[in-house]
């Protein structure tokens, strides 16, 4: 498995091509089936594509990401190609447009090799909830890779891309990072353009990379930031370069660590594994302090309420009229509704439909969903208060490692909980990145947070690539 600055010098010696690499990846895409982490494989495509970047290369005419081969998940529209969100209801919908994300990929060269899997509507924590069958973790099949991106997460880890699209809501980035072992990032809301993304919870939503390293994740962040007038949600703010922006270098950078991230939930193990590198920091000139986030109890709630809700509104839209599935033998228009929803969605889609609806409804939007916003806005002010006092904040990704296939999905609250970490990143628009923070007794891997300011992914890419770095 290579970086992609690997791959470029490979690339310019003269041994390998485009098309090479491509077939590479193609046969670990082959070789990994029982990892269920792709709903499509486009062979053909990616080698005609990777023909014509080779073409460009040899001309020295080619784009910044001319050589990295990429998984998109299957969230993210490509022309002429299915997204089926992981769900029945979309199974054989053939999107008419790229999504920005995508475009901005294939204009800088990337080739994409295919779209993976991924939790039903990307609601979920471990992509069990995919209708076309779970994701399996690389190191230990039983387990699983996290979600709802972790599809994405597993092509990185088993070298089946060089990197991968995914989006995060609420950790679907970052959470399947950490249990895979790799780098995902979350950038700041409206920092990437959200158009062509199935919405899931709209003021949440954000598209990121998953990579082997942070200087990958900057690599493909370079390409995809930036304002889009097809999103009226995306910054019309600068986008720096963020590779120059990876300093090697954590002199005086003050570092929070939010005191309410290190309770009862952490592992001691994993507590461990965070102190190691917080002192990795300390003595290469990092000013480390304590901080309070005094909200941090109400964001798992919080998420729940306000997400769900936005879902509710959403999901409205597959009705069995306009997209996708549409139930056979149906009487009148209430019934092609009620059978095309019923049939066309899983488990955990309709138990988000329904509380959304719930929180949304009349008698009850005062107490929860209003309430929601209020807290939110609590939320957001207590990482602005932070922030006055620290340039970006370290905490753990998630509380436990890989879990086994089955362990929570009885259990919705458990699987919930599972997001106690990065949730609260969504909910105050802040952007956040997860990097691998050595693995426990068993060898799984354990993941460490990096928040930042808004816009200042810049920070955090630098405290990860120099983490990745520097020698404990
Ligand atoms: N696991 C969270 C959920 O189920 C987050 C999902 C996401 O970020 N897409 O809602």
């Amino acid at each position: 498995m290579k970086t992609f600055d690997a791959i470029r010098a490979d690339l310019s010696a003269g041994t390998t091509t485009c098309e090479q690499l491509t077939g590479d990846y193609l046969r670990a895409i082959d070789a990994g089936k029982s990892l269920n982490a792709f709903l499509s494989v486009f062979p053909e495509k990616a080698l005609q594509r990777a023909r014509e970047v080779d073409k460009k290369l040899r001309v020295g005419k080619a784009e910044p990401l001319a050589g990295m081969v990429v998984a998109v998940k299957d969230v993210l529209a490509l022309q002429g190609e299915r997204v089926t969100c992981g769900s029945k209801i979309l199974e054989n919908f053939v999107s008419p447009y790229s999504a920005t994300s995508i475009q901005r990929l294939l204009d800088a060269d990337a080739v994409i090799v295919g779209k993976t899997n991924m939790d039903e509507f990307a609601m979920g924590s471990s992509t069990e909830n995919s209708a076309f069958g779970r994701v399996k973790l690389p190191q230990d099949e039983s387990r699983i890779p996290g979600g709802s991106s972790g599809g994405s997460a597993v092509a990185v880890k088993a070298g089946m891309a060089t990197t991968a699209l995914g989006t995060d809501t609420g950790g679907s980035i970052r959470q399947p990072a950490a249990l895979t072992g790799v780098v995902g990032m979350k950038p700041t809301y409206g920092r990437v353009s959200r158009y062509g993304l199935v919405a899931f919870a709209s003021s949440f939503d954000q598209i990121g990379p998953f990579a082997l390293c942070a200087k990958d994740a900057a690599q493909v962040l370079n390409v995809i930031s930036g304002h889009d007038e097809k999103d009226s949600t995306s910054a019309d703010v600068p986008v720096p370069d963020f590779v120059k922006a990876l300093k090697k270098n954590v002199k005086g950078l003050r570092v929070g660590l939010p005191k309410e991230y290190y309770g009862d939930a952490l592992t001691a193990e994993i507590r461990n594994a965070m102190e190691k590198k917080v002192d990795v920091l300390r003595s290469n000139g990092a000013v480390i302090q304590e901080v309070s986030l005094p909200h941090t109890e109400y964001t798992i709630a919080t998420y729940y309420i306000l997400a769900t809700a936005e879902a509710s509104s959403n999901l409205a839209r597959y009705d069995g009229a306009r997209y996708g599935f549409r139930a056979d033998g149906v009487r009148d228009l209430a019934e092609m509704y009620t059978k095309s929803r019923s049939q066309g969605f899983g488990a955990e889609v309709k138990r988000r439909i329904m509380l959304g609806t719930y929180v949304l409804s009349s008698g009850y939007y005062d107490a929860y969903y209003r309430k929601g916003q209020k807290v939110r806005r609590l939320i957001q002010e207590d990482f602005l208060n932070a922030f006055k006092k620290v340039d970006c904040l370290i905490t753990p990704t998630s509380p436990t490692t890989a879990f086994r296939a089955g362990e929570r999905t009885d259990d919705p609250l458990q699987m919930y909980l599972s997001d106690i970490y990065t949730t609260s990143a969504n909910l105050a628009g802040i952007p956040g990145i997860s990097i691998p923070c050595g693995s426990d007794k068993q060898g799984l891997p354990i993941g460490l947070q990096i928040l930042g300011k808004h816009f200042d992914e810049a920070t955090i890419l630098n405290v990860a690539d120099f983490l990745e770095n520097a020698k404990e």
